[in-house]
């Protein structure tokens, strides 16, 4: 991958928001590996249920819900991530709408710390599912560009959050100076996320249900809806790469970041099943919830801008996900978690 250079020095405070979830986890990790020495880490969850917890971080356990939490978080920073916020996967998003949309108080009040706190750069993660709901009815998608989310009708609750925030970004750029910069991702995984609790998503749900059938004996695994919806999904690898990039260069606008390799559910759950070494049958729940028929991202504009796009394979990064969730799943709790 190309190098990055994100303008802040070493020295500078950084500060990242949701650092005890699956991408925060991974931003810390890779700040450290960029050479940061002052990394300040927020979430909301006890150090315990953090999956990646770094000591040589100021870890800090706090509500973003609030003004006064947000402005401890902010304080002395030069650069923030924000990518708190009440989500999970569509078996989340669609039975939890209010509690999606209350992450408004989280990127509200960030934004308002931030520009206090005289921050030079604000990252925030916005969502492929702010994209109108009429462009996603087809499996045989045509690709998401950026333009796609207007005129406006993202995912109920959870998308016009994202939707929202995205636009108080570009506002508070605007008005009050704040270099603020929006990534759109689409359907992020990888190792040290979710994978079981009700907020998990597909490629590590599909892990876990084929592990768990193995394990017990048993030929059959249940799928929801009728598998051949389409998604594209992003190695968490290309997600922190895009993520320091699009912080550190001059794009304004909200930009997609995501794979552009199309599969259908089933097709990854034959790469699953290649993985595992075995062959289940499925079960389709038809009236589980889906989102939306297919979603993919066009790469046009992050090509144009960074001269990159994410490129994983996706067979390569289920591997790597199919790894540590079957050690998650065979190792007593009590030593499961890793500690960085
Ligand atoms: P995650 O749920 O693993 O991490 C989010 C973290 O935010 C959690 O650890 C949670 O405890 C924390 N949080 C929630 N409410 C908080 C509060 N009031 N104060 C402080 N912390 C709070 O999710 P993730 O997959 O790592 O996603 C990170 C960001 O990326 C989110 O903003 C999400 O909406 C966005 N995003 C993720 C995906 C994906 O596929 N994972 C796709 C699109 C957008």
């Amino acid at each position: 991958m190309p190098q990055v250079n994100d303008g802040s020095a070493h020295d500078d405070l950084v500060v990242v928001t949701g650092a005890g979830g699956f991408i925060g986890g991974h931003l810390v990790g890779e700040l450290r590996r960029r050479g940061h020495r002052r990394i300040r880490a927020v979430d909301l969850k006890p150090f315990d249920e953090w999956f990646q917890l770094f000591p040589d971080a100021d870890n800090r356990r706090l509500d973003l819900r609030g003004l006064d939490a947000c402005r401890e978080a902010a304080a002395g920073a030069r650069d923030v991530y924000n990518l708190a916020s009440d989500m999970g996967g569509m078996g989340f998003i669609e039975t939890h709408k209010a509690e999606c949309m209350l992450s408004v108080l989280i990127n509200t009040h960030m934004l308002v710390a931030a520009r206090d706190a005289g921050v030079a750069r604000y990252f925030y993660s916005s969502s492929a599912c702010v994209y109108a709901a009429a462009k996603q009815t087809t499996a045989a998608v045509t690709p998401l560009k950026e333009e796609d989310a207007y005129p406006a009708m993202p995912e109920d609750g959870y998308g016009w959050e994202k939707l929202f925030s995205e636009r108080m970004c570009r506002h508070f750029r605007e008005d009050f100076g704040l270099a603020t910069r929006v990534a759109r991702y689409h359907n992020v995984y990888g190792p040290h996320g979710t994978y079981d609790g009700g907020r998990e998503k597909a490629p590590a749900a599909i892990c876990r249900k084929v592990i768990a059938a193995t394990l017990a004996g048993r030929r059959e695994i249940e799928v929801w809806g009728d598998g051949e919806q389409t998604r594209s999904f992003m190695y968490i690898d290309d997600c922190l790469y895009g993520t320091c990039a699009i912080m550190a260069s001059e794009i304004r606008d909200p930009l997609n970041l995501g794979s552009d390799e199309l599969v259908t559910i089933n097709e990854l759950i034959d790469i699953v099943e290649g993985i595992a070494g075995v062959k289940l049958t499925r079960r389709y729940k038809l009236d589980a919830p889906l989102g939306v028929r297919g979603r993919s991202s066009d790469n046009t504009r992050i090509r144009e801008e960074l001269g990159w796009a994410p490129s994983t394979r996706l067979r390569d990064g289920m591997e790597r996900t199919y790894r540590w969730i079957y050690g998650q799943m065979t190792t007593p709790a009590e030593r499961r978690r890793v500690y960085a």
